[in-house]
């Protein structure tokens, strides 16, 4: 299942690209272009001063997979990062277990004002061509549910394979180096950062989004796009849990660490997943999922027991006799069932309900029945807000698509910028698309520079 169905090479070109440049396409150096700067102080960095025909910003899974693409092609290539240890988010991702791809890897599960703009890519970077490069790298993976493949040796492990492949195939890395600039020249493109600039004809834009701070996101590339006349749409915090006040809040914290499989759904979305019940408020894959939708005042429906009919139960013959709030705590795990129907909590249940789940079934009048049956199929919950950029997974928004190549990831304004991953106006689902949108991204333009 797991076993790579591309042979590695057929995808990966070893040669460099030979041919003349089209029109409009910046010229492909035989000697690029540098500009001397001292070494940077960390001593796993490269110096600087070496020549590099491909300047890739970001040492992420995209920079990291657009390096190594463009390395085995021959190219020279160099990634500055900010962080003094590559790809921070691919270290922690999928709780150090990294849910590195999705089986099911296709445009339906991203969030883009262009929902046609992934396709191309996708197709030619399947889940498998990125099962053949770990494979490659000596890795593994195993699916678990929703055609989820988690890294069997773990996040940090694939990182660290990554780079070493990178390093391998002469890629060299300028940490601990911020990026403060980037504007085109008459050679190419000039970089600033805090340590001095550098040139190339060639630049990646790989700097992500300013989702989760503390992992080195940042809102560099709204800066850089302002500066060089690219569109940006506003980023907005994806997969991030939500926060809650008043008798939710109560019942959340009541009920805090408990979860439990539920339908979420909002603004015509809906998503069956884990539901995670904590101190803040709803956390778990289908609070994630369904937050990259949810806009603030809107209220979430959420069906606690999708696989279930209450009101069948209710309504069957043979369950006459028993009380309504012992066929409810059949449904739902113990203590939310305990929760709903307890009065010191008074988050979910009104009290002429909590009476009638103290009824025997046969004795409910409709009302009551199709009543209980809401607050267990169609519980409204109005979040008060999320967690912000401060713990979102990823960031929807990003470089308007448009301005870029759907197949060389290329800018159509600025010949020579390359734009890749989170930086794009693509957001996956939770379960894997957002690094399988790095590494197809990242490919692609991988080949293209
Ligand atoms: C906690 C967490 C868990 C996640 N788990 C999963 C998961 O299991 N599966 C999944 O598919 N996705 C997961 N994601 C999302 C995934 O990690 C990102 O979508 C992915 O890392 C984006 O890759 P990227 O290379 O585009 O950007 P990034 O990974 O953000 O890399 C951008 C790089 O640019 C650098 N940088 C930024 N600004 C500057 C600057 N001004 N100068 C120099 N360098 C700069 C940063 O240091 C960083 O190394 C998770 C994210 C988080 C935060």
């Amino acid at each position: 299942m797991f076993g790579p169905s591309i042979p590695y090479k057929a995808i990966m070109p070893q040669r460099p690209r030979k041919s003349a440049p089209r029109p409009g396409q910046a010229p492909v150096l035989t000697r690029p272009v540098v500009l001397v700067d001292a070494p940077v102080d960390s001593p796993s960095d490269a110096p600087a001063d070496v020549p590099a025909d491909v300047l890739i910003l970001g040492a992420g899974p995209a920079g990291l997979l657009c390096a190594l693409t463009a390395a085995r092609r021959g190219r020279q290539v160099a990634l500055v990062d900010a962080a003094k240890t590559t790809a921070r988010k691919l270290r922690a991702s999928g709780g150090g277990r990294s849910n590195c791809t999705n089986l099911d890897a296709s445009p339906a599960h991203y969030l883009t004002a262009d929902p046609r703009f992934p396709a191309q890519a996708l197709k030619r970077f399947p889940p498998q061509a990125f099962l053949a490069l770990l494979a490659k790298l000596g890795l593994s993976a195993h699916e678990e549910d929703f055609g989820r493949l988690f890294c069997d040796q773990g996040a940090g492990k694939l990182a660290e394979a990554l780079e070493r492949a990178c390093r391998k195939a002469g890629c060299r890395f300028i940490l601990g180096r911020q990026v403060t600039g980037v504007s085109p020249g008459e050679a190419g493109f000039r970089v600033d950062t805090d340590k001095g600039p550098l040139t190339s004809p060639r630049v990646v834009l790989a700097l992500g989004s300013p989702a989760w701070p503390a992992l080195g996101g940042t809102d560099s590339v709204a800066r850089l796009a302002g500066s060089l006349g690219l569109r940006h749409l506003p980023a907005r915090p994806a997969l991030t849990p939500f926060t809650c006040t008043g008798a939710t809040l109560a019942l959340c914290r009541e009920l805090s660490g408990l979860g439990l499989t539920a339908t979420l759904s909002c603004c015509g979305k809906a998503y069956t997943d884990g539901l995670l019940f904590t101190h803040q408020g709803l956390s778990g894959p289908a609070a994630l999922q369904i937050s990259s939708h949810w806009r603030k005042g809107e209220a979430l429906t959420i069906d606690l027991a999708p696989e279930a009919d209450l009101r069948q139960l209710l309504r069957d013959p043979t369950r006459g006799k028993a009380l309504a709030r012992t066929v409810l705590a059949g449904l739902l795990p113990r203590r939310l069932a305990e929760a709903l129907l307890s009065d010191k909590i008074g988050a979910a249940l009104p009290p002429e309900l909590a009476d009638a789940a103290n009824r025997r079934c046969a004795e409910l009048p409709k009302a009551h029945i199709e009543a209980l049956a809401g607050v267990v199929h169609a519980w409204q919950v109005t979040p008060s807000g999320t967690l912000g950029m401060a713990q979102a997974e990823a960031a929807s928004g990003g470089l308007d698509t448009a301005q870029f190549s759907p197949k060389t990831f290329e800018c159509r304004t600025l010949p020579g910028l390359f734009a890749i991953g989170e930086a794009l106006d693509v957001a996956g689902e939770l379960g894997g698309f957002n690094l399988h949108w790095a590494w197809a991204s990242g490919f692609a333009a991988g080949q293209a520079v």
